[in-house]
Formats: structure tokens, sequence, C-alpha cells
């Protein structure tokens, strides 16, 4: 029969694309339950999934921050079973910590954190009982590596990858699969959203030295970053199918080859040492040359290495 799929955050960008996708398999192999917080939003959803809608993908309202609002959804999935449950939903911060509140900080956890644990809490319950299920997280490279000016929201995930790994054994005794997605970065309104974000901000309280580093030289390095390893959505789309569709689903996904040299930097040094003066050096030595970088990067990453990602192809 068809897997029944609830996937978190589907208004834009990665979250819809997979919707989608997963909706339009040909085989119909999933029954797709897209939620988002507002249902106002549903249009570009809709568009996308064209003859799918009201056949293998519906939509529920979902906000991931409220307990109410995510107990509602499970209750109204028939009989409350759900195979597989992808979190998505997720937001980012980007700047200088000195100029972000507690409050605004305590937002990204409270979505990307605490988030990911009410939908398990409120799904793994069932998926017990039967003894099946897979559990999809997206995480991010953000998610094994730190990264400068990220510092929230690369906790965030780090935070959830470590509930995750402990999740990770206790299920495995009752046959239910937890599988991590670590894009690195993607092109959605994620970027923009955040750039916009950036555009707006004041930096009350930083230092003019602090401002220019995240101004002048990260945001510049960050946004060639972006245009030389950039994945689509669609790009993840095809990740996440594969993982879903793997007999023996592996833990961890990295889906972009050119990332693996910096998260195996981390593996290769147990001290740190290694990977916080790599960073040091792209970002105050390289940033200026940052497209050569890239190159030099991408000639870095040797078979051996690629063997470790997840490709969409
Ligand atoms: P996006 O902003 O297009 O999508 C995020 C979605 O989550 C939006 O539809 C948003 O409305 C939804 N959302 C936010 N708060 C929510 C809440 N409380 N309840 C329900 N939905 C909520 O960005 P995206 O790039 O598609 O992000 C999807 C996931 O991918 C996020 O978890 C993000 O951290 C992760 N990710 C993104 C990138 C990237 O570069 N874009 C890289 C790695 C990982």
């Amino acid at each position: 029969g068809q897997k029944v799929v609830l996937i978190t955050g589907c208004s834009s960008g990665i979250g819809l694309r997979i919707a989608v996708t997963l909706a339009k398999d040909e085989k119909k192999r999933y029954h797709v339950i897209a939620t988002m917080r507002d249902l106002k939003k549903k249009d570009k959803l809709v568009e996308a999934a064209g003859d799918a809608y009201g056949k293998t993908l519906m939509l529920l309202p979902l906000d991931v921050c409220s307990d109410e609002s995510v107990r509602q959804c499970i209750n109204n999935v028939k009989d409350r079973h759900i195979d597989i449950l992808i979190n998505n939903a997720g937001v980012g911060l980007l700047g200088p910590v000195e100029s972000i509140s507690i409050e605004e900080m305590k937002r990204v956890f409270e979505t990307n954190f605490f988030g990911v644990v009410r939908m398990i809490k409120e799904v793994m319950p069932d998926m017990k009982k039967r003894r099946s299920g897979h559990i999809v997280v997206m995480s991010s490279v953000m998610g094994l590596q730190g990264v400068v000016f990220n510092d929230v929201y690369t906790a965030s995930k780090f935070a959830m990858e470590g509930f995750c790994e402990s999740m990770a054994v206790q299920l495995m005794k009752f046959n239910i699969r937890l599988s991590m997605i670590e894009p690195g970065p993607v092109h959605t309104e994620f970027e923009t959203k955040m750039m916009e974000d950036v555009a707006k901000m004041e930096y009350p309280g930083v230092d003019a030295d602090t401002v220019r580093y995240f101004k002048d030289v990260y945001l510049p390095s960050s946004i060639d970053i972006f245009e030389a390893m950039g994945q689509t959505p669609e790009d993840i789309a095809q990740c996440t199918k594969k993982v879903i569709e793997s007999n023996s689903p592996r833990f961890r996904n990295l889906t972009n080859s050119l990332y693996t040299p910096i998260v195996a930097l981390k593996y290769a040094d147990e001290t740190g040492g290694l990977s916080v003066n790599t960073f040091y050096n792209l970002l105050f030595n390289f940033g200026p040359l940052m497209h050569i970088t890239m190159s030099i990067l991408k000639c870095l990453t040797c078979s051996c290495l690629r063997r470790r990602t997840i490709s969409p192809n």
C-alpha cells in the first residue's frame, strides 16, 4: 500500500519540493501530507503539485512551535498513522551575537530544535507500537561544523544532531529508522530571507571592527560560496527520496561533495585546531580570493571523500 509521509514547512523551498517530488512519484507509492503554518500560503505548492493535489497530496495546517497545533495536526491524520515523518521546517539567523537578543535566539531553538523534538514526541509512540517508521530530519552541514556569524543557527542544528544521535539507538530497537540530511548551501527563500534580515539589521552594541568583518568580509564570501556551491531544492528532494527509498538508509547524509573536505578536517584533527585555523584562513586570508579558494576546494574533493555523500542523481 501507499506510505503516509508527513512533511513540515511545505510553503516554500526544500519542503515544497520534497512534497511535490514524492506526490508525483510515478508508482504513486506515497500519500503526502504537506503541512505549513499558514494555509493562506498554499498557492505555490498547489500549483507545483498540479494533478497530484487532492490525490496523492493533501494539506494540513501545522506550526511546529505549538504543542496544540502539532497534536491537532496528527489527530487529523487517519488513525494517526504516519510511516515517514520529514522534519523540514527551520529558520536561519545570521549576524554578530552582540546584536541578537536572547529572545530572537530562543525563537530559532523553538523552531529548529524543539520543533523537531515536538514532532518526534507526537509521532514516535505510534511508530513504536507498529514497530515501523522512518524519521527524517533536515539538518545542515552547519549541524556538523560551526560557521562564523551563524553561531546560533549552527548551535540549534548541533542540538538537533545530538538529540537524533541519541534517539537513533533506542529507535533502532523498535525498527524505526532515523536519518539526517545535511545539505550545504541551497538556493531557497532561506537565503533571501536572511539577506533581507541582514539589510534591515542595525548593530547596537557591536564594535566597528566586528561590523566590518561581518559586512565586508563574511557576507561577500558567503554570497560567493552560495554561488559556487549552491544546490537546488530539487537536488535535496532527490537526495531525500533516495534516503527514504533505501533498504538500509544511512544515519548521516551529506548532499554536497564540495563540503566533504571541510567536514573531514574535523575528524582529521581531534584537537579542533585544523578546523578553526582553516576557517580563519578561509575568511581572513583567502576571503577576498574566494573564487580561487573554491577552485582549490573542488580539486581537493577527491573521490574517496566524494563517496561519503548521497548524490541527487
Ligand atoms: P525556506 O525558508 O524556504 O523554508 C523553511 C520553511 O519552514 C518555510 O516554509 C517556513 O514557513 C517554514 N517554517 C518556519 N517556521 C515554522 C514553524 N514554526 N512551523 C511550521 N513551518 C515553519 O528555507 P529552506 O532552505 O527550504 O529550509 C528548509 C530546511 O532546510 C530548514 O530546516 C533549513 O535549516 C534547512 N537547510 C537549508 C539550507 C539552505 O541553504 N537553504 C541549507 C541547509 C539546511
